[in-house]
């Protein structure tokens, strides 16, 4: 070999070697732990010979992997192909500037953008405080009582609200009323929501609200979609009097001049945050939300951060009322999200605190007051504008849509066509006198006689072009938190102190069972902030979105040669999402046979609680079938189950590697068991960390499956989200993938309807996964898979001795993921799985998944990126831990006053001038003596779970708190 081409060699290593943490030499050292002498030969041992691959992973181009420069500037390539225009369109997507000091210090800082969802609250206050931010902000905007933590888009958003009202009102009608002015694509999400339910989804026109009547519900949108801004009242106490409940879809930044929601007697309000400061990114990710009455708290769906209290008796918050959750509730959950959009929902609190009430109308008053003189301009070269009121969006009327649409894209921007005879413009906070000028003169094109008028005098004569009785008379945001942050300096140095107090991936490894917290490399992000990917809007023209597509068909070829399956689609915008979006293919599908009735399906006892919430969603009935005593499916219980239900079975739905964090040996019997009923296979891809290059599920035996690209493709979990859950399905399925018809997007007439708000939902983080694949390759990707399985199995081995470990395979193997019993333990000693969960933040620790899929355990799985270094340094701290435990029960530890119930122990409490602890200070704090040389003080003490649900509060602190 040349010196040349072994350089070019490491170089295209070098990416493996950066991703995978354990070199070979620690791998070495690995392995002998476990007696095997290559990975290959354990993963002989482990994975059933019958499921393996066979042959190299059939990723054409990107086979070999690709040095990070060259993938960067491979898909710069690819993204130039796309034509950044000054996109007006609106229709719920908008032109935003992400302040400098967020952009640089959230969304492009690993603190926030690596952390995990906030289920241990005493190392995420950071970030539960932001979020609970956020909820103050839509909560106050829109009048309401409550408001949840991000929904996914504003589409699944109204659809959430549609089931809540549902579920809460009184009315047994099966209507639901949609006004024939909602975003298009909220429409399609809503009633392919609806289908299935056998909800009746009908239009009607919002001048005729108060007629309505035998409906459950309306959904109203505010400002309309071609700009109107109706005074709803009447109607909306007229509908109310006659049984229906109320959803309004609003836009938040018209809701700092506008009556809010709240305040004309709306039940539920819905939106997008995406126009405070997140880019369009090609239609997402942007976090939705949802508010609601206080009353209907426990219904309704998705996360809600609350305040409670901590050990010590201060302030702490935490996610609150989980009861309500498909951990918890499964099939009977109020919704099935478990991922939602944090990071998103975070940068858009952090606009509103950046820019404060007074700054946020300010923003809002130009962007009205420009729409005033573009209309008043376009009046003036003769243009009808269709709506007599309008917070920022213009209807005009032309001859000719098409012509003027082409003129608009040669002056480069984009107008929204609504039919063939109006256009529509939206403004936003990007517009400047410029752009108003450029709308002049797109519009004076080939008007006789075009005069401009004089814009300083305009404006002077601009006036609100809404009805005076919509005037916002309420406050907004007025506690401290918006109010006190306004210079860069006090903005950057809050963002940092909520950093600190969490534990994020750039600290220490996230141990979490089935979450895959791996990687999450700089290159992979450094794409989504590109303009040419950030500066796109959703429904932007084909012709501008050509290196959008082509990096999605790449995408969606690269995942088909990773699982097996036909056909991919990228639309679902989370796990939960596209197990939704699978189980209706898997109803098109019994459909499109004759054989609609199929609506049974299987669910072994250890699935994840979206699995049941999702079949739950498309009508299906859930059987639950039962695992055996090692963790797997109990074949014989499956397939009399299979039996009793075989006319009417529709589907299984199984976790691969199962969540129990074992190869199953008779996962292809199961198959077949299903097919031979006439069932489909769903085979939910959250564990595909265990299988890329080695097996393949569409090739085993799946008919679909979801992906959770911030799971295995290395998107970060953002705190909670974003999330992608694309869906493979084989050939048979591939014309039922979902469209998006609203939009122009359709794969083939026999599809679902969208699932989503955008046709390919959280397109602008796509990139992350595709970096990620070509910079592996297939020898990269698959030796990944090895070594996520070969440190899982080494923790498992040398925890054992410590930790029983509770299920295992062939030669006591796991899969990628192990889960340690803790019951023994507690029952001897007292100790609980969250006391040790607990005690490893005194440590640094974030700590494994907690009772999942078993309750009383601790699920670990420390994936290929992190070092055997960092692995020991976990593998040293639970055996301290363990030596703890042993003192409770040797009595040397009092069962009540010692370090484990007592932990997490803040500085607070360790510093105070009285300690009266059976322990002393230092076991409470160094543990270990490399505690010394680096130490996490969490913020607050254990937190009290009971109280905060007890006395539920969901907002910011009143202004007494900061006297
Ligand atoms: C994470 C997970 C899901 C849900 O995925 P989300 O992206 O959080 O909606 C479903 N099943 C399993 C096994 C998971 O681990």
């Amino acid at each position: 070999m040349t010196r040349t081409s072994l350089t070019q060699l490491e170089a295209r290593d070098a990416f493996i070697a950066r991703h995978i943490g354990p070199d070979a030499a620690e791998q070495a050292a690995m392995l002998s732990t476990l007696g095997y002498a290559s990975r290959a030969a354990l993963i002989d041992a482990l994975v059933p010979a019958n499921i393996r691959n066979q042959g190299a992973l059939p990723l054409g181009q990107y086979s070999q992997p690709m040095p990070e420069q060259e993938a960067l500037a491979k898909l710069k390539a690819i993204a130039s192909q796309n034509k950044v225009l000054k996109s007006l369109i609106g229709q719920g997507y908008y032109n935003t500037h992400t302040p400098g000091v967020i952009l640089r210090n959230i969304f492009e800082n690993p603190a926030w953008y690596t952390a995990y969802t906030p289920y241990q609250p005493e190392i995420s206050q950071g970030r539960l405080e932001a979020i609970l931010n956020f909820q103050q902000v839509i909560t106050d905007l829109t009048g309401m009582g409550i408001s949840n933590a991000s929904m996914l888009d504003e589409g699944t958003a109204a659809a959430e609200a549609m089931t809540l009202i549902q579920r809460v009102g009184k009315s047994k009608s099966q209507v639901f009323y949609v006004a024939d002015d909602v975003l298009p694509q909220t429409r399609e999400v809503v009633q392919t929501r609806a289908e299935p339910l056998g909800i009746e989804v009908r239009t009607f026109a919002p001048a005729e609200l108060a007629e309505l009547h035998d409906c459950f519900g309306v959904l109203l949108q505010y400002p309309g979609v071609n700009g109107v801004v109706r005074d709803y009242k009447g109607g909306v106490a007229a509908v109310k009097a006659k049984g229906a409940m109320v959803v309004v879809a609003a836009d938040l930044l018209a809701l700092t001049m506008l009556t809010p929601p709240g305040e004309w007697g709306a039940d539920v309000v819905v939106g997008n945050s995406q126009r405070f400061g997140v880019p369009l990114g090609f239609g997402g990710p942007h976090a939705g939300y949802l508010s609601t009455r206080d009353e209907f708290k426990r219904s309704m769906s998705g996360r809600l951060v609350g305040v409670t209290i901590d050990a010590q008796g201060n302030k702490a918050y935490r996610l609150a009322l989980q009861t309500r959750e498909q951990h918890i509730r499964r099939e009977k959950a109020t919704s099935n999200i478990c991922t939602a959009q944090v990071l998103l929902a975070v940068i858009a609190s952090m606009y509103a605190v950046y820019h404060g009430p007074a700054g946020l109308k300010q923003i809002a008053q130009r962007v009205h007051r420009y729409t005033g003189i573009l209309a008043a301009n376009l009046a003036a070269l003769g243009y009808e504008i269709s709506n007599a009121s309008y917070f920022d969006t213009l209807t005009v009327k032309t001859d000719n849509a098409e012509a003027l649409l082409a003129t608009a894209v040669a002056h480069g921007v984009n107008l929204r066509k609504v039919d063939a005879h109006h256009v529509g413009v939206s403004l936003d906070e990007t517009t400047s006198r410029d752009d108003l000028e450029l709308l002049w003169t797109i519009f004076a094109h080939g008007v006789k006689g075009a005069a401009k008028a004089d814009f300083d005098l305009v404006e002077a004569g601009v006036q609100l072009a809404f009805p005076a009785a919509l005037e916002r008379s309420s406050a907004y945001l007025s506690h401290p938190v918006f109010n006190r942050y306004h210079s860069e300096t006090e903005m950057l140095r809050y963002l940092r102190s909520l950093a600190d107090k969490d534990l994020a991936l750039d600290r220490t490894m996230i141990p979490l069972g089935s979450c895959t917290m791996k990687l999450n490399a700089t290159s992979e992000m450094i794409p989504v902030t590109w303009p040419e990917f950030s500066n796109i809007h959703p429904f932007a023209p084909d012709a501008q979105t050509v290196g959008y597509r082509e990096m999605i068909v790449q995408l969606e070829d690269m995942l088909c040669a990773l699982t097996g399956y036909a056909a991919v689609s990228l639309q679902p915008n989370a796990g939960s999402q596209g197990e939704y979006a699978g189980l209706l293919v898997i109803k098109a599908y019994h459909e499109s046979r004759g054989e609609g009735h199929r609506n049974i399906c299987l669910i072994p006892s250890s699935a994840h609680g979206t699995n049941p919430a999702s079949a739950n969603m498309v009508g299906m009935q859930v059987v639950v079938t039962a695992c055996d005593a090692r963790g797997n499916v109990d074949l014989a219980d499956l397939k009399a189950k299979a039996e009793l239900h075989s006319k009417n079975l529709a589907c299984v739905m199984v976790t691969y590697p199962s969540t129990h964090g074992v190869f199953e040996e008779g996962i292809q019997e199961l198959c077949a068991i299903i097919h031979g009923h006439g069932g489909q296979v769903y085979i939910d891809g959250a564990n595909m960390n265990a299988l890329v290059g080695v097996a393949a599920p569409g090739s085993f035996g799946g008919d679909v499956s979801h992906l959770n690209l911030h799971k295995t493709f290395c998107i970060p979990h953002g705190g909670g989200g974003p999330g992608v859950g694309p869906i493979g399905v084989g050939a048979h399925l591939a014309k039922f993938l979902p469209n998006q018809r609203s939009s122009g997007y359709q794969r083939d007439v026999a599809g679902i309807g969208a699932v989503s708000a955008a046709p390919y939902g959280s397109a602008s983080i796509l990139p992350i996964s595709w970096m990620y694949i070509a910079m592996m390759g297939a020898e990269g990707l698959t030796a990944a898979t090895e070594t996520a399985i070969l440190a899982a199995n080494y923790i498992a081995r040398r925890l054992s001795p410590h930790y029983p470990v509770l299920y295992s395979g062939h030669d006591g193997l796991v899969a990628h993921e192990c889960i340690l019993d803790l019951r023994p333990l507690t029952d001897a000693t007292g100790i609980s799985n969250e006391d040790v969960a607990k005690r490893l933040m005194d440590f640094g620790f974030h700590a494994p998944t907690m009772s999942f899929p078993v309750p009383g355990t601790l699920m670990i799985e420390p994936t290929e990126s992190e070092s055997k270094a960092e692995i020991d340094r976990f593998i040293d701290a639970m055996v301290a831990i363990r030596m703890e435990i042993a003192k409770v029960e040797n009595g040397e530890f009092d069962r009540e006053d010692n370090p484990l119930k007592h932990a997490p122990h803040t500085a607070e409490v360790l510093t105070a001038d009285k300690w009266e602890r059976k322990y002393s200070r230092e076991v409470a704090a160094f543990p270990l003596p490399s505690l010394r040389k680096q130490k996490y003080w969490p913020s607050v003490g254990r937190a009290d779970n009971v109280y905060g649900d007890r006395n539920l509060m969901c907002g910011c602190a009143p202004m007494s708190d900061y006297e």
